[in-house]
């Protein structure tokens, strides 16, 4: 009886230790629970403000935030180095606001662009300029650029196709051949006809300001088939990111570079123009069982006043159908998520 007293006094003490931790503990709360790091008193991963705007670097080098601020744009920072994926921030007033200008953008070591359409690289020529960063993309990007206000020295060309391995203080990148998304014609005439019944006709200032945007860009049709570069960045502790702009089909490139590394850690991946949730999460299904991701993030699911954003929930329930273990994360505009970059599938398989 005295041994049940004393295991009776022990649970109780123990629900009243349990009940008296604080929400902010272990507790995955969202409202505690800032971008993945618990408690961290970090304002480089929990101000919505970019670094290369003049925001915070993470207190941690080791330390990866990764914002998206619209479309297939992301800052990555890492290491005290700020990379910048694709440049499309002045969208114009069609567009919900991103918060920030391409006029702001001024700290930049790298500008990685996917490919050339205006909504991917109409800013990579100003933000290059302003920041001196190295702007990459493929051969009908690079030529767009040299059209543009950029000294040609700050800009490279890659194929994607092997051998152009790029080196950087803290990561490496390497540039793989993808393909740009091509969602069926009849479906997408169908909703685009369907939104314009209903959308609000742009202002002639409006129309102006698209028109201007569309000029930074290239609509070549090489951009579908040698002009989308997918960017698997390797940090040097072996954490790895694929990121791919546009929601096309996996190349034979892709899938030999993913055959050589095995995993990433984080996927940054746009999801396909094909409006229909079926289609998008079977294109969604192909770049996961390619990549074979930690963490999925999606991009390019947002949209102009009169358009549609892609929704995520469908496609990542699909994904967590399909693996149990992954996880997705998607964030408003400029929020930090911030990973332990030391904690990585590199390292933990040996690889
Ligand atoms: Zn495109």
């Amino acid at each position: 009886m005295k041994t049940f007293f004393q295991f009776y006094l022990a649970w109780l003490i123990a629900v009243a230790i349990g009940c008296s931790v604080p929400a902010t503990g272990q507790l995955a709360d969202p409202r505690f629970v800032r971008q993945g790091i618990v408690q961290a008193d970090d304002p480089g991963c929990e101000a919505s403000v970019l670094v290369s705007i003049g925001g915070a670097f993470p207190k941690d080098p080791r330390t990866l935030a990764i914002r998206w601020t619209g479309y297939s744009n992301f800052e990555l920072v890492f290491n005290g180095q700020v990379i910048l994926l694709d440049a499309y921030f002045d969208r114009a007033s069609m567009f919900p606001p991103l918060g920030f200008g391409a006029v702001d953008v001024k700290r930049a070591n790298l500008i990685l662009i996917g490919h050339g359409h205006l909504d991917h690289m109409s800013d990579a020529a100003s933000v290059g300029a302003r920041t001196g960063a190295l702007v990459v993309g493929a051969p009908v990007t690079t030529e767009k650029l040299g059209t543009q206000a950029i000294d040609p020295k700050q800009v490279r060309t890659v194929t994607g196709r092997g051998g152009e391995l790029l080196e950087f203080p803290g990561f490496k990148v390497e540039p793989i051949l993808g393909r740009h998304g091509e969602p069926p014609k009849d479906v997408t005439d169908a909703f685009d006809s369907a939104l314009k019944a209903f959308a609000r006709a742009p202002t002639s200032e409006q129309a102006k300001e698209r028109a201007a945007i569309r000029e930074r860009g290239t609509s070549d049709p090489r951009v579908v088939t040698e002009g989308t570069i997918a960017y698997l960045i390797t940090l040097d502790n072996g954490f790895r990111i694929m990121y791919r702009d546009s929601g096309g089909r996996v190349t034979d490139y892709e899938k030999a570079a993913m055959e050589r590394v095995g995993r990433v850690d984080v996927a940054l991946v746009a999801v396909s123009a094909s409006f229909l949730n079926t289609l998008t999460v079977q294109q969604a299904l192909e770049h996961i069982r390619t990549y074979k991701p930690n963490v999925y993030i999606p991009a390019h699911h947002d949209a102009d006043y009169n358009g549609l954003w892609r929704a995520t929930e469908p496609l990542f329930q699909a994904l967590k159908d399909e693996n149990p273990n992954i996880v997705t994360v998607s964030r408003g505009y400029r929020e930090p998520i911030c990973f332990d970059t030391e904690n990585n599938i590199q390292r933990r398989q040996g690889r």
